[in-house]
């Protein structure tokens, strides 16, 4: 059976892009077929665009290897591409002492992440940096910073392609089957067609787990069940009091409604929790009602009416509401026992944060 491509990357999200950028520049043939009509129209353009430090995420976990390493390379790379960042620095606040012990947990589990700048701030230091702020508490990481995601998607595709892949859009994959030594697939969109390859890389985001389903010869229990978690933003009329990106204390299934900066200087809340059965990106404006509360927590001079409906996004979860938050699942010949398959699964945040890192373990892990 000739094989017609190398490598096959689906989804052209910011993972996907990287991960064909990765290939490409070991020397692989890559192909990155995208169902949509452009680059980054998935979960990678409705995200709060927050370079993480790694402090959240349980130590040797994927989320925390992934983001620590990717956030340095991130940096990096987007200083040489042009690529705009802001190390803006972050605090995540205590808003009363019974959370000040999880606000130093937190601390010490950043640290043992590797995250070394971290600092705790008693109440005088935190408003001496943002005098609006009500805490009693707060952990500042100054490595915290914002990008502006679909400059960065543009670079990664630039690299990829300079690199020898080719993107091409209006191309799901429908199917594929696995045989000895290659995979069949089958593409529908503008131009059905069928190909083979040698590698197959899943990065298609919210539907990825739907699309290992239908990869015949894929054990089934390798997949896990998948959840929608939609997290709704508003964005504030005029600007905000604040230099820094604030957080509360994390919650069970989020960060926390928090709030971020654009590079442009505009304020943003968000995202909040809404576990959801299908893909409806409509913010309700009537969930405004939950945000002033949880806002004027750590801003109280927040205020009444300033909050407008923005855009929301949807987290790929793979695990369900109540039940312990999961690592990134990269799910390679050691789960399902196929040599050359890569599925992404519950690629949430700190998936943006992590690409590069990511994309690198994917290599490794195919060429290993
Ligand atoms: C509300 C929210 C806030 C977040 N905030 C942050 C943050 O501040 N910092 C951070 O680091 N991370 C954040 N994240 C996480 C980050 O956005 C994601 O981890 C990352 O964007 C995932 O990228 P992806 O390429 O895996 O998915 P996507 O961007 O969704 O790309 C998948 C692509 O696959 C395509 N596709 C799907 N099915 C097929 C098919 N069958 N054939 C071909 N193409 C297909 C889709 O069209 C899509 O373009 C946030 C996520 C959410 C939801």
């Amino acid at each position: 059976m000739n094989v017609d491509v190398e490598c096959v990357v689906v989804g052209a999200g910011v993972v996907g892009l990287a991960v064909a950028r990765e290939m490409a520049l070991a020397g692989h043939e890559v192909l990155l077929i995208e169902a949509g009509a452009a680059i980054g129209t998935g979960i990678s353009s409705r995200n709060s665009e927050v370079i993480h430090a790694g402090i959240y995420y349980p130590p040797g976990s994927l989320k925390a290897q992934l983001c620590v390493e990717g956030r340095r390379r991130l940096y990096a790379y987007c200083e040489i591409h042009g690529v705009e960042t802001r190390r803006l620095g972050k605090l995540i606040v205590a808003r009363d002492q019974a959370q000040v012990a999880g606000l130093k947990a937190l601390l010490e589990r950043g640290l043992a992440n590797g995250v070394d700048d971290l600092r705790l701030l008693d109440q005088k230091q935190a408003q001496a940096l943002e005098p609006a702020l009500a805490c009693v508490a707060a952990v500042y990481s100054p490595s915290t910073g914002i990008v502006d995601s679909h400059a960065l998607m543009l670079a990664l595709q630039g690299d990829a392609e300079a690199a020898g892949a080719n993107v091409v859009f209006h191309a799901p994959l429908l199917r594929a089957s696995i045989h000895v030594g290659y995979f069949m697939l089958e593409v529908g969109g503008a131009a059905p067609m069928s190909l083979t390859c040698r590698q197959l890389i899943n990065a298609a985001g919210l539907q990825a787990p739907a699309l290992a389903r239908c990869m015949e010869g894929v054990p089934p229990p390798s997949v896990p069940d998948d959840y929608l978690c939609k997290g709704n933003y508003f964005s504030l009329a005029g600007r905000a009091p604040f230099r820094h990106l604030i957080y509360p204390a994390p919650e069970a299934a989020g960060l926390g409604i928090h709030m971020t900066l654009d590079l442009a200087g505009q304020a943003r809340f968000g995202p909040d929790v809404e576990w959801v059965e299908r893909e409806d990106y409509r913010v309700d404006p009537a969930r405004a009602e939950s945000f002033y509360p949880a806002i004027r927590d750590y801003w109280p001079g927040l205020p009444d009416q300033c909050l407008q409906p923005a855009y929301s996004g949807i987290r790929p979860k793979i695990s369900g509401p109540g039940d312990p938050a999961r690592d990134f699942l990269i799910s390679a010949e050691t789960e399902h026992r196929v040599p050359g398959l890569i599925n992404l699964f519950g690629i949430e945040s700190p998936g943006l944060t992590s690409c590069l890192a990511m994309a690198g373990r994917v290599r490794q892990l195919l060429d290993n």
